[in-house]
């Protein structure tokens, strides 16, 4: 019968690291044809580092970097809890507590001493200022993978800093895993073309869509589904949350927020995304003995 193998594979999957939120997700699993991936935190270990920073002109790298570290010392952003830490390292203080505002997909406002400043990517501080700063050097960081991430005071980016956050050690494992099973893998990212296109190629993905503000993750997602007709997502933040809902199966890493992990019907307990297509095969099993 049906119910004693949906129980011993969802107290099984239980044992190797998958909460199954009931029988019916772990049924699911076995018709996707194509599973999005969230980047940040999902993809990646979602702890980046720091690895240039460029100021203007002559200005004092020091004062810029404690005024960008001050505004990023008021966000919970991955990018922001790097970039604090990078200021401490190179022993600068920040001496203000500016008001910020956050603008979720975007960056950051604050309103420092000197004026209004914008933190954040290039849609955010204006491309055409950063073509005027140094288009060549964005380029080439984003190219290496990297975010790249602008600050712009009242006379135009005042520096320009690049993280580079780093693959998860099994995504390439799991993302060829899922390929041998015939599911495609999509990469949904808020950060730009190049540096996605630089990931996903690493990661070995099938496609990716970049620059998604977080209501755009759930629109990509709605077209999937009509392309695909079965769709995972897997995800960590609360901006996945409502792509979460919208896939047939809504996966969540076990360190994601609390919203992502109450949104899924599948957590991996120990962020390990190999136990994607371990879940698959069982599912896929399942389905066989029911039939
Ligand atoms: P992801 O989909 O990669 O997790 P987010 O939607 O969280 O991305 O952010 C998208 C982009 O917005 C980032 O790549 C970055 O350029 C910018 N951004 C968001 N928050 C911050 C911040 N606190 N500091 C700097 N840039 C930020
Ligand atoms: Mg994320």
């Amino acid at each position: 019968s049906i119910m004693p193998a949906t129980l011993a594979a969802v107290s099984n999957g239980a044992k190797r690291g998958i909460l199954f939120k009931g029988g019916v997700h772990l049924e699911h699993l076995g018709s996707l044809k194509a599973i999005a991936f969230d980047k940040t935190g999902t993809l990646t270990s979602g702890k980046p580092v720091v690895t240039d920073f460029i100021v203007r002109g002559n200005e004092n790298a020091d004062a810029a970097l404690a005024m960008l570290s001050s505004i990023e010392a008021q966000s919970n952003h991955p990018l922001a809890i790097a970039i604090v830490n990078y200021a401490e390292e190179q022993g600068v203080f920040q001496r203000e507590h500016p008001q910020i505002e956050d603008v979720p997909g975007y960056g950051i406002r604050a309103w420092t001493d000197s004026g209004e400043v914008l933190v954040g990517n290039p849609r955010f501080v204006g491309k055409d200022l950063i073509v005027q700063f140094n288009e060549g050097i964005v380029e080439k960081l984003s190219n290496e993978g990297k975010t790249v991430v602008s600050m712009k005071d009242a006379e135009g980016i005042l520096a320009v800093i690049a993280l580079k956050d780093t693959l998860r050690p099994e995504a390439i494992q799991a993302v060829n895993d899922l390929k041998q099973l015939g599911i495609r893998s999509i990469m949904l990212t808020g950060d730009n073309e190049k540096t996605a296109n630089a990931i996903a190629k690493e990661a070995g993905l099938d496609r990716f869509a970049a620059e998604c503000l977080p209501e755009m993750k759930v629109e990509e997602l709605k077209r999937l589904l009509k392309e695909y007709g079965e769709v995972g997502m897997v995800g960590d933040g609360i901006n996945d949350a409502p792509a979460l809902a919208t896939a047939t199966s809504g996966i969540a890493m076990g360190d994601g927020t609390d919203v992502a992990l109450e949104t899924a019907d599948v957590v991996l307990m120990q962020n390990d995304l190999t136990r994607i297509s371990y879940a698959v095969k069982v599912s896929k099993k399942m389905q066989r003995i029911v039939k």
